[in-house]
């Protein structure tokens, strides 16, 4: 494993680009070029603590090292034990694509629920997050909340309006969103029975009162072996986090130990990633928060589209 430690740019540009990069190898494409990382502690990786940086301006290089078995590989689900279903809303592509190393370095896959018009940025995006094993799910073409639309006119009307067409780009394009994410998390039992015909899961989110715990709360909780019949998940909002109340990591760190406890599924959820920003985001200290914590406590990441 020495060589890793010595692997000189040099050879890694020489090497074909159809060769694999060494396991623990994380891509982060940023500013139009290609920093190369290699951490240690990942199975074939280097044994010490290194961190190999550099800009490649090799535009093959990146999929010849994203493609590679290591950056999609998941855990497969499993009903007999606990786990998280992470996801991200709206269109913070940037945000996310930058942020993949931290996914990569944890094995951490999630969901990204992308609302607005199916265009080619929306899809570049999209295509970059699946061949990382992550999946991709809708979120609304207008992003108009469910319910006030299907009251002012049917449900069916609300998904003639903002689901069809967005299903339709992307089943043009060859991705198959399973899930839907609902803006706003506005959602009720008519908007849920005929957005099942479209989705095998929803994800709406839930609200906590002042004093209340995550772990206390189990509306966030699905036992992993019956997600089949839970189609609609509430999912715990995690921006801001640790800086609220409800989202200290001491919040967090309970709700994934009784998530690991019981062998349930816990949903979260946040929109960007970023250090600070004006819109709603996590940070990435915050992420890797919680995925050590889920390390620690070996509870796996699954997608929307691994729930059965
Ligand atoms: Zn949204």
């Amino acid at each position: 494993m020495k060589r890793f430690f010595l692997f000189p740019f040099a050879s890694l540009l020489l090497a074909p680009l159809a060769a694999l990069p060494p396991d623990g190898t994380v891509v982060n494409e940023m500013h139009g070029g290609q920093n190369i990382f290699i951490y240690a502690d990942q199975a074939g990786g280097p044994t010490d603590a290194v961190r190999i940086s550099g800009n490649v301006n090799t535009p093959k290089l990146v999929p010849a090292l994203v493609d590679s078995k290591a950056s999609n590989v998941k855990t497969p689900y499993r009903p007999d034990k606990g786990g998280v279903v992470l996801s991200f809303d709206d269109r913070n592509f940037s945000d996310w694509l930058e942020a993949m190393p931290l996914f990569k370095q944890y094995g951490v896959k999630a969901t990204f629920f992308i609302s607005g018009s199916i265009d080619s940025t929306a899809l570049d995006a999209a295509r970059k997050l699946q061949r990382r094993g992550h999946a991709i799910g809708a979120h609304g073409l207008h992003h108009l909340k469910a319910v006030d639309y299907s009251r002012k006119h049917s449900a069916e009307d609300y998904v003639r309006a903002e689901i069809l067409p967005q299903l339709k780009a992307f089943n043009a394009a060859g991705i198959t969103p399973s899930s839907f994410a609902y803006p706003s998390s506005q959602d009720d039992g008519n908007t849920d029975r005929v957005l099942l015909k479209r989705f095998r899961h929803l994800r709406t989110g839930g609200a906590m009162a002042a004093g209340e715990e995550i772990r206390g709360k189990d509306i966030f909780y699905v036992p992993a072996n019956k997600t089949s019949t839970r189609g609609c998940l509430h999912g715990k909002g995690i921006d801001y986090a640790p800086s609220m109340n409800d989202r200290t990591f001491e919040q967090l760190d309970g709700a994934l130990e009784r998530a690991a406890r019981n062998n349930e599924i816990l949903a979260l959820y946040a929109h960007g990633i970023a250090v600070s920003k004006r819109g709603h985001h996590v940070t990435p200290r915050a992420l890797e928060h919680i995925f050590r914590k889920a390390e620690e406590l070996r509870l796996p990441f699954y997608t929307f589209d691994q729930l059965p």
